[in-house]
């Protein structure tokens, strides 16, 4: 440790009783009794006593610390004293008490009330809310959700890249983008790294995947979507189908539960979660399969067409009694597609796409496929979805000299966020949520 403190609150042991340690953070609560007073600090591990003893300390530092502000910033060097009746075992008896940062009155939002705060006033005070231990839990576990996506793909012959995040036309049509001015040009936010993933896979490089942010000018105002969203992309060449693909993203889902598991019992408990591993193969359902299930149970989807969000949620209810959290959905209908994704058979018109989403509980988490690696039949579904192939002649290029066959899929952190927590709204699951009318803080 350095700086103001020797240790954090629940760091301190019985080894350190009788000791001299130094604490510091967030005054949550201050009690006075006269000639003794019982502060509550706050640090990033949770919470200790402070008891402060008029007779030990300065007079008039006594009686300004009592007048403290709540959520005023301290350090405190005193010495650590075993109490049965404080939390943790222990109390801090401070000789040395220094304000580093007095807060001010009254607090946008309180830290610790019990009265709840609507989404957009926690949002707005974001800083405040993220005081709270089970908001910051949820961070803590995003946290060791990335750090197991690392581990998991390092270890698995993975290569960390960065593409670029201003982009000079759409990378796959359709979905509306961010403008941004680009010296005399319009350029744009990229939606995802998809054609430079795929251009990787000409390099040699034949592992990639990509931790980054995405952008999606999408107009819609939902629980699930952000215009400014985490992904998990990946690329690998050398596939037989998406078979290969779907694998290593099981396997991948499966690390990810795991190092939470074991690494985030605290967390859990306290946002009153449990997650339970995902046994392997998880279930394969065909899109086909699907839609005749949603039709038994009344809802008709025409085929071809993408499973809309109410659907979706229908199928997770339906899986979900046959005890799957986790399922893919496979061979979606080619057209419902992106043109990158390979047909079936290999030619233009099939009917069927080498192309799958994995689902957690009725939402989509994961998007992939195996890619088309041949130039002609890219270029023809380039058209057939009514695009130019001269508009992608960059990405074109990468597959005339030499293309593997390859796939990948991409991940979004914060729905496997949201549904691994159970929460409602993607929005609690970034840090400064970007939405429809959100672009501060
Ligand atoms: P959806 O159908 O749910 O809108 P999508 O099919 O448009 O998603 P993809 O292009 O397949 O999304 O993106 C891959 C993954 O990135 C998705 O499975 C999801 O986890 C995540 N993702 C996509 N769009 C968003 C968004 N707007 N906000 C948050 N996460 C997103
Ligand atoms: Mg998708």
């Amino acid at each position: 440790m350095e700086c103001y403190r020797t240790h954090y609150s629940t760091e301190v042991t019985t080894a350190q009783h009788g000791c001299e340690i130094t604490v510091a953070g967030w005054v949550q609560d201050i009690r006075e009794m006269g000639s003794i007073a019982f502060l509550i600090l706050r640090d990033r591990m949770g919470t200790l006593q402070v008891t402060m003893l008029k007779k030990k300390l300065d007079p008039e530092l006594f009686k300004k610390l009592c007048g403290l502000n709540r959520e005023s910033v301290i350090a405190v060097r005193g010495t650590c004293k075993p109490s049965d009746k404080a939390r943790n075992g222990y109390e801090v008896i401070p000789e040395e008490v220094e304000i580093l940062s007095e807060a001010g009155t009254p607090l946008p939002m309180g830290v610790v009330d019990k009265v709840g705060v609507d989404l957009d006033t926690r949002l707005d005070n974001r800083f405040i809310d993220l005081r709270k231990e089970e908001v910051q839990a949820i961070f803590k576990i995003r946290n060791r959700v990335i750090e197991a996506a690392h581990g998991y793909l390092r270890g698995n012959g993975f290569i960390e890249m960065h593409s670029p995040n201003i982009i000079g036309a759409s990378s796959e049509g359709g979905t509306d983008l961010f403008a941004v001015q680009y010296f005399e040009k319009q350029a744009f936010l990229s939606q995802s790294p998809q054609l430079y993933k795929q251009t990787m896979m000409a390099t040699g490089f034949d592992r990639v995947y990509e931790i980054a942010k995405y952008f999606r000018a999408e107009q819609h105002n939902t629980r699930r979507h952000l215009n400014e969203s985490t992904a998990i992309d990946l690329e690998m060449a050398f596939v037989r189908s998406e078979e290969d693909v779907m694998g290593t993203l099981e396997r991948l889902i499966r690390h990810i539960w795991d190092h939470v598991a074991d690494n985030c019992t605290d967390e859990l408990s306290l946002l009153g979660v449990s997650i339970t591993v995902p046994s392997l193969p998880m279930r394969r359902v065909t899109y086909d399969e699907a839609v005749e299930r949603l039709a038994k149970s009344g809802v008709d989807i025409k085929w071809g067409d993408d499973i809309g969000t109410e659907a979706e949620k229908l199928l997770g209810d339906l899986m979900q009694k046959e005890g799957c959290e986790f399922y893919f959905i496979t061979k979606y209908p080619l057209e419902a597609k992106p043109f990158y994704a390979m047909p079936e058979n290999g030619m233009a018109d099939d009917r069927y796409a080498r192309a799958f989403d994995l689902e957690l509980n009725g939402v989509e988490i994961t998007s992939g496929a195996q890619r088309i690696h041949d130039v002609k039949l890219l270029e023809e579904r380039i058209t057939a979805k009514g695009l130019k192939p001269s508009d992608f002649e960059g990405y074109l290029k990468a597959f005339r000299y030499g293309m593997p066959p390859h796939g990948g899929f991409g991940l979004g952190i914060e729905r496997i966020v949201m549904n691994m927590l159970g929460i409602q709204n993607i929005r609690e699951c970034t840090l400064f949520p970007r939405d429809r009318m959100r672009i501060s803080p």
